[in-house]
């Protein structure tokens, strides 16, 4: 069903041609008419709507203004030759100045007649002026032409392309050209009738036209609110039928028993009381092992809220019915910890945990693989080498990801290859993340929550110290070292290879050394340029207590448990985003003492670095921090999204439009349980508009 007018190449455009469609193309990415279509206003400018020189504020965008202009006077001479006049309506004047066309503009002026101005004023000291508004005599129009003004899109551009008047209104001009061509059978609905009543929706085509001309600001909500809600519906039920597809593609497998495996470890080796939310999740856990569909679980709790050992469990799970698992961490360190915590849980019940990294040695990578694949080793712990396709099981049940931030749909893919009947996955991720974004981009899997951490946590103190605190945190730092504590003391290396990065990280080391000398204090350093043995040495210092600070770079932002530790000290800490300030921040409070995390910044910090620091100061709670780096950073920015691709919204906002995202969520998944494969005549239209999406498709490709 491919509309053949919105198909065609952006070129055939009047008034584009070969030579300004390759610049369109290249800088806007826009390459046929339905790009153009969808390149929508970032912005609004309302000429519908006249101000009064009082109404003018710090927040003032574009303002139109009705009033008279005198006092006009030419000042400076040559290059800094400038035309200022005043401009007074019934509440007050306001400056207008003008540093080009001068001469021109001075011959033309009127004083004291009446004028219509448009412009965005500028605060300049204690007054604002409004450089070269746009004039027009008022007497030349009616005042009823002003009302079919209304609202006036503002497209984003480039310099390059503003060279070939492509400004916003050039790109103006273009939209306007296409929409004039456009009939609704360009456009038709294919939202089924009964949902555009629930929704209260307005029709597709009127939405485009409005969402780029709105008659007026109604009309301007309805347009977005339409084309808000389309593109999470979509999204939303292409989730949902390939969710659908995988399950009835592969039988899940089904774990019958708790066995001797579970019992033993839950009432003799448990090491402690489950807390509520753990038991609920492996309930969730063994309802989903026992359906016959296959798992696919997010599992999402705050730093330190035990995921660990509901790992563990489901592990045993998996093992009491004769299935093997795995665990995959996104980094060496973190699979050897987890190696070490749950070898240990296993060793007692007897059962086998092998150890798999891009550092295992031949032989014993040889070893771990013929013991994998004829069934003697239970648990595989590792890193993206357990991926491999060398990597065989004899029956793989379950694989749990840790961290998910890390991976992306397609190393989830290569988990569901493992075994011929695909395997239950659990993915674990590092820092909660809010619900509409969890919906939005692993709208695919189920979701569980650890909303609760485990008894006697004091909470960690959080404080904010400039430069001039120094001496004070590092003496604060050697009294908690004289208690027997730990600290770490972390340096923004964004870019591993980023030689300014590395080298502040060195000074750092450096100033550390002189403040905590041998042989009094003992100081290891981490970073992602070692070598992993040397790494790997440097940690089991630490981990063993053999050192007393450990001045590092983010590579130690996940997982890594050292209960001792009880300082968390961040260097530049304005640089970092809150997911990665509030999971560093999880690396102390590990233990029963009080801990502390001290952020260290520039005294003149940005509004929104300082928001950050604010919410981190203010808050544990890790679903309060997603939330807030939601509002601040906006989706495309969190952590971990960057890189998944999925996320394309181009009208959506996950911290705005929450209640959407949840509306097109239920919808979605209401009509696909009365109309599972679309096929009732009242979803046909949408059937086949899924179908022409091409590679888009959620029938296309499974990933
Ligand atoms: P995370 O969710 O951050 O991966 P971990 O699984 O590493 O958390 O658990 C953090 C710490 O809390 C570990 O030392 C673990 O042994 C401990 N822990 C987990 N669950 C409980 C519990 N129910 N009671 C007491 N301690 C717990
Ligand atoms: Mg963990």
């Amino acid at each position: 069903m491919k509309n053949s007018l919105l198909q065609t190449p952006i070129e055939y455009l009047k008034g584009i041609g070969p030579q300004r469609g390759q610049l369109i193309r290249k800088h806007l990415g826009i390459h046929n008419f339905n790009d153009l279509l969808h390149h929508f206003p970032f912005r609004y400018i309302d000429r519908s709507r006249i101000y009064k020189v009082k109404d003018i504020s710090e927040q003032s965008q574009y303002v139109q203004l009705v009033g008279r202009i005198h006092h006009i006077s030419v000042v400076g001479e040559k290059r800094n030759k400038r035309l200022t006049a005043r401009f007074s309506d019934d509440t007050g004047s306001i400056e207008l100045i003008w540093f080009q066309s001068v001469d021109w503009i001075l011959k033309n002026l009127r004083p004291n007649e009446y004028y219509l101005i448009f412009g965005k004023p500028q605060r300049f000291k204690n007054s604002f002026s409004i450089p070269h508004p746009e004039l027009e005599l008022f007497s030349d129009r009616s005042p009823s032409s002003l009302q079919g003004k209304g609202l006036q899109p503002v497209y984003s551009s480039t310099e390059t392309l503003r060279k070939q008047y492509l400004d916003t209104k050039g790109i103006q001009k273009l939209v306007q050209q296409l929409i004039e061509q456009l009939t609704e059978k360009d456009l038709p609905e294919f939202l089924p009738e009964k949902l555009i009543q629930s929704q209260n929706l307005i029709k597709r085509f009127d939405a485009f036209k409005n969402i780029h001309f709105p008659a007026n600001e109604t009309l301007l909500q309805q347009a977005r609110q339409r084309l808000k809600f389309e593109e999470l519906f979509l999204l939303q039920l292409k989730f949902l039928i390939q969710k659908n597809l995988r399950q009835k593609r592969s039988q899940g497998i089904v774990f019958p028993a708790i066995g001797k495996f579970f019992n033993t470890f839950y009432e003799h080796h448990l090491p402690f009381q489950l807390t509520g939310a753990q038991k609920r999740v492996l309930k969730e856990i063994r309802r989903d092992t026992l359906s016959g569909r296959q798992m696919n679980r997010l599992l999402q709790g705050d730093v330190g809220s035990g995921k660990t050992i509901v790992a563990f469990l489901a592990m045993l799970m998996a093992i009491d019915n004769g299935y093997q698992a795995c665990l995959v961490a996104p980094t060496e360190i973190l699979a050897r910890q987890h190696y070490e915590t749950i070898s240990a849980m296993a060793a007692p019940l007897g059962i086998y945990v092998a150890l798999l990294t891009g550092s295992t040695r031949p032989a014993e990578r040889k070893m771990i693989l013929s013991n994998l694949r004829n069934g003697a080793f239970h648990i595989a712990v590792g890193t993206h080498a357990i991926l491999e396709d060398k990597v065989i099981f004899k029956n793989l049940g379950l694989a749990v990801i840790d961290e998910q931030h890390r991976f992306g749909v397609a190393q989830r893919a290569k988990i569901w290859q493992k075994n011929i009947q695909t395997p239950h996955v659990l993915v674990m991720t590092a820092t909660p993340i809010p619900r509409t974004l969890a919906m939005t981009i692993y709208g695919d899997l189920d979701v569980s929550v650890l909303d609760e951490l485990p008894p006697g946590r004091k909470p960690v103190k959080t404080v904010h110290r400039i430069e001039a605190d120094r001496e004070r945190v590092f003496n604060f730092i050697k009294r908690e070292i004289a208690n027997g504590r730990q600290a770490y003391i972390v340096y923004p290396v964004i870019e591993e290879n980023e030689e300014s990065d590395l080298r502040s990280l060195m000074e750092g080391y450096e100033a550390v050394t002189r403040w905590f000398p041998l042989p009094d204090y003992a100081v290891s350093i981490i970073h992602g340029r070692l070598h992993p043995a040397d790494k790997e040495y440097e940690m089991q210092r630490f981990v063993r207590g053999e050192t007393d600070i450990m001045v590092a770079t983010t590579v130690i932002e996940v997982g890594v448990n050292v209960p001792n530790a009880s300082v968390m000290v961040i260097e530049n800490a304005e640089r970092f985003g809150l997911a990665q300030l509030h999971q560093l921040r999880g690396r102390v409070g590990r233990g029963a003492e009080q801990s502390y995390c001290i952020l260290m910044t520039k005294d003149k910090l940005s509004s929104t670095a300082q928001m950050r620091i604010n919410a981190m100061c203010r808050t544990n709670d890790g679903f309060v921090i997603a939330e807030q780096d939601l509002k601040l950073r906006g989706p495309g920015e969190l952590e971990g999204t960057r890189q998944s691709g999925d996320i394309a919204l181009k009208l959506a906002d996950l911290a705005q439009d929450s209640d959407l995202v949840f509306a097109a969520n239920k919808e979605a998944k209401n009509l696909l349980e009365q109309d599972p494969e679309l096929e009732l005549p009242e979803n046909l239209m949408l059937r086949n508009y899924l179908l022409s999406l091409a590679d888009q498709s959620p029938w296309a490709k499974i990933s």
